[in-house]
């Protein structure tokens, strides 16, 4: 199965990739989370990025196309992938056509999650992450079992990201519209796309997204 999700910042498109990896055994590929292993790393990819990253704006189609392509010859992406957040643009999206037709290989399906703008905010500055094992969390709306300790690993160190501040997340809701949001028409045009409703609570949306995937 070959997965690409689309949403705004916030959406959720990262919790629901983590849900999939544990029902399908398929990766989640994450060029947020590429990129910013690229930043700690201090590569020159990295250092490219950080300050775009940090302005909430794209990081040029070149390098992410050029991650995503080495990164789903690996091995472990043979019987499929997630694609979370990637492509953000139409050059991506044709990038990713031609990457997959080149391999003879062919996408299962786009799920877009929709969300209102205003709830995105809440969403992003509530958000943070385990530093160990990388599982999502939120302040109010899903915090962990034990106050302070990772469900999933059992891990105290926590982090939030520096983009994740209600001054980006408008350059990052416009980076969005502008630049992203097309890619909706494009995968509608092809047959691929599917939408779900983002606003619900998490289980609902990783029904509806099982739905799809049942029948992808
Ligand atoms: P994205 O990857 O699309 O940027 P995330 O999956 O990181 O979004 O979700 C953003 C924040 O919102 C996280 O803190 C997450 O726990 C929370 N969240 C995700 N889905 C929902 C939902 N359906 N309802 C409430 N909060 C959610
Ligand atoms: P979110 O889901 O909250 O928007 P991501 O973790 O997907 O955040 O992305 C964080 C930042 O990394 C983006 O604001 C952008 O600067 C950069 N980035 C991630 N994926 C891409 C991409 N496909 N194209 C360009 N920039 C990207
Ligand atoms: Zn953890």
């Amino acid at each position: 199965m070959r997965l690409i999700l689309l949403g705004p910042p916030g959406a959720g498109k990262g919790t629901q990739a983590q849900r999939i990896v544990e029902k399908h055994g398929i990766p989640q590929l994450s060029t947020g989370d590429m990129l910013r292993a690229a930043v700690t790393a201090g590569t020159d990819v990295g250092k490219r990025a950080k300050a775009v990253m940090d302005a909430g704006k794209l990081v040029s189609d070149e390098i992410v196309i050029a991650i995503v392509s080495e990164r789903i010859d690996a091995p472990d992406c043979a019987n499929g992938f997630i694609l979370d957040g990637f492509p953000r643009t139409l050059v991506q999206a044709d990038a990713t056509e031609a990457m997959l037709s080149g391999k003879g290989l062919d996408l299962s399906a786009v799920v877009e999650i929709r969300v209102d703008d205003d709830i995105l905010a809440d969403r992003i500055a509530g958000r943070y992450t385990c530093g160990n094992c990388g599982a999502g969390y939120h302040d109010e709306n899903l915090k962990p079992k034990v106050e302070g300790v990772c469900d999933k690993c059992g891990s105290t160190h926590f982090k939030r990201r520096p983009d994740d501040n209600r001054e980006t997340v408008r350059t990052r809701l416009q980076a969005y519209y502008k630049e992203t949001s097309p890619l909706i028409g494009y995968y509608h045009c092809k047959g691929k796309l599917h939408s779900v409703d983002g606003m619900g609570e998490i289980d609902a949306v990783t029904a509806e997204i099982e739905a799809i995937l049942a029948r992808a």
